[in-house]
């Protein structure tokens, strides 16, 4: 905890304690902080847990890595720092990117601006003085004038939503809250609830050690090899020679990730072409799938060619070809929901010690003392790992306790979608900052490129307010109403607006969807952030 921030304070403060308090000390967190402190600025971080590293702290499951090749999923801000990390894998593992996000902030002495071991509980946005009042569960409170969330938009886990949990005598665990203590897997009968990301990745590393391992499966998600591998001398060098080009073609590219993206049109190939170009695609792995051809995310015929041929790649791969037919994803088109990238996936269920449980016909009845009874079955389980998901872009908001003037919640005024202006701030509530937040490239950007950018835009507007004296901003509704109907124009042509899942806010009265991260593309975006800078922050409403 810094010198300015003080326990119990109950009376508004002439000047609040801290320029910017920073909620958060995940990827974004720490470079906020850093480049906060940095430009002279007073910054109190608060974290929950008990170290930096955000998601890569808690989300501490077996088989965790990014499915971003490390070279790309990195910092660039300390060029000496990015030619001095060897990732030792092509896509880093949790553990690695854990120690990785430590070793920035000692080198960038971030850690002693933050008050570690501190959820916020409340923070209160107070007019008249125009300021926030901070507190946290461990007793802290601090006022500060501007508010940073750098809280993520996938950090707030999903409560498992099965009736019985409390009756369970086995042992559960959450994927996106590991436990620190070891979780014995050796000899035990385990069940894994959900196929995402999450999922997918712990599947393949608690099947090697489960007596054995059930897969609790409603959607089949399409899964990809990564080819993972160790980083050579020569890689490593490669990049160490190009940092500066490698951030150019990070932000001068749609989505920053890395992987090669096709230029040609399937209708422009032959059959034979178009099957050597999904080849070469599978070949490289990971999330290049999603961008085999120009065409793939709005032409659904050219989807299913790309579709078709992952789910053939499931039954070359899965031995039973009943098996293989529910593996296979058939429900939605690949690339509307995030790609899992694995390393052997669908090969674990060629393993004997392996069960599917196919949800669409055996629905979870109840989590029983012994186990999880479906409408057919009764399994008996040692231990429960749920890999269902996070309450995304808005659960971290609402469990920080942000409340407005009128003591509404982000969550009140975003219940017909999350409207921002430029997914980093929204009406209402002054002075609030939401990196990557809805309305920005954010999940669909490289995170670490996208909290950098923020990060930095941030910083230079707070500068700016400073130099002109003004103590309080807010978008204007013109400019808020303008940004969230583009972020529409622009997802409405493609075939993710129809895909039900964690980026598409559903109104259930009409039916009517609202796409919430920008999919305009990361460089784009760039474009427009920086338009508006150098309009003198165009949009933005000051005092
Ligand atoms: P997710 O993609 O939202 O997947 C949640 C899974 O739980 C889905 O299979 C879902 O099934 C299932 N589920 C939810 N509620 C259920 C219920 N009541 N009964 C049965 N199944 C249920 O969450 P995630 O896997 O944690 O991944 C979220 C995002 O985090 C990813 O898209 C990715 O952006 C990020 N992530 C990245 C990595 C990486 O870099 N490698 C790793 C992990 C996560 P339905 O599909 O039927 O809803």
């Amino acid at each position: 905890m810094t010198s300015q921030a003080t326990h119990d304070q109950q009376t508004d403060p002439d000047t609040p304690d801290v320029d910017v308090i920073v909620v958060g000390a995940g990827m974004g967190g720490i470079y906020a902080v850093h480049r906060l402190v940095q430009s002279g600025l007073t910054v109190q971080g608060i974290e929950g847990a008990p170290s930096v590293g955000g998601v890569w702290h808690h989300n501490s499951y077996p088989g965790a890595r990014v499915d971003v090749e490390g070279y790309y999923y990195s910092y660039f801000f300390d060029p000496d720092l990015y030619r001095e990390w060897k990732w030792e894998n092509r896509y880093p593992t949790q553990v690695e990117l854990e120690a990785y996000l430590n070793a920035v902030a000692d080198k960038h002495d971030v850690n002693r601006h933050f008050a570690f071991n501190n959820w916020v509980t409340e923070a209160q946005w107070v007019e008249h003085g125009a300021y926030y009042r901070v507190t946290t569960d461990a007793g802290l409170t601090v006022t500060a004038r501007f508010l940073v969330m750098a809280t993520g938009q996938l950090s707030k886990p999903r409560t498992p939503p099965f009736e019985g949990l409390e009756d369970f005598e086995g042992e559960w665990v959450q994927t996106a809250n590991w436990p620190k203590r070891p979780v014995q897997l050796e000899g035990r009968r385990i069940a894994v609830i959900g196929t995402g990301s999450s999922g997918v990745q712990t599947v393949v590393e608690t099947a090697k050690h489960a007596d054995h391992l059930y897969v609790f499966q409603r959607t089949p998600n399409y899964s990809v090899p990564a080819h993972n591998g160790p980083i050579s001398d020569e890689k490593h060098a490669h990049y160490a020679e190009r940092v500066h080009d490698t951030w150019d073609s990070i932000t001068g590219s749609f989505g920053g990730g890395g992987f090669p993206v096709g230029t040609v049109k399937a209708s422009e190939m032959t059959p034979e072409e178009q099957q050597a170009k999904l080849e070469e695609h599978w070949a490289w792995g990971g999330q290049s799938m999603v961008g085999v051809f120009p065409d793939q995310g709005t032409d659904p015929q050219t989807n299913e060619l790309v579709s078709e041929f992952v789910r053939k790649k499931v039954r070359e791969i899965v031995r039973d070809p009943e098996l293989a037919a529910k593996l296979e994803p058939k429900d939605y088109p690949i690339g509307t929901r995030r790609v899992a990238v694995d390393v052997g996936y669908y090969e674990v269920f060629n393993q004997d010690n392996v069960t599917l449980v196919d949800l669409k016909t055996e629905p979870i009845e109840r989590i029983t003392r012994t186990g999880i009874r479906t409408h057919s079955t009764e399994y008996e389980i040692d231990l429960i790992v749920f890999a269902v998901g996070f309450e995304a872009f808005l659960g971290s908001l609402d469990r920080a306790g942000i409340r407005n003037a009128e003591g509404r919640r982000p969550g009140d005024v975003w219940q017909r979608g999350p409207k921002t202006y430029l997914g980093l701030m929204t009406r209402g509530f002054p002075n609030m900052f939401i990196l990557t937040g809805p309305g920005s490239p954010s999940v669909l950007a490289n995170m670490f490129a996208g909290n950098v950018q923020h990060g930095d835009f941030v910083t230079d507007l707070l500068t700016y307010m400073n130099d002109h004296g003004y103590r309080r901003i807010e978008p204007t509704v013109e400019a808020q109403t303008e940004w969230s109907n583009h972020t529409q124009e622009v997802a409405k042509p493609l075939l993710r607006y129809g895909a039900d899942n964690y980026m598409v806010h559903v109104n259930q009265d009409d039916q009517s969807r609202f796409f919430i991260p920008y999919v305009g593309g990361f460089n784009r975006y760039i474009q427009e952030c920086q338009r508006v800078a150098s309009n003198g922050y165009e949009g933005f409403e000051f005092k």
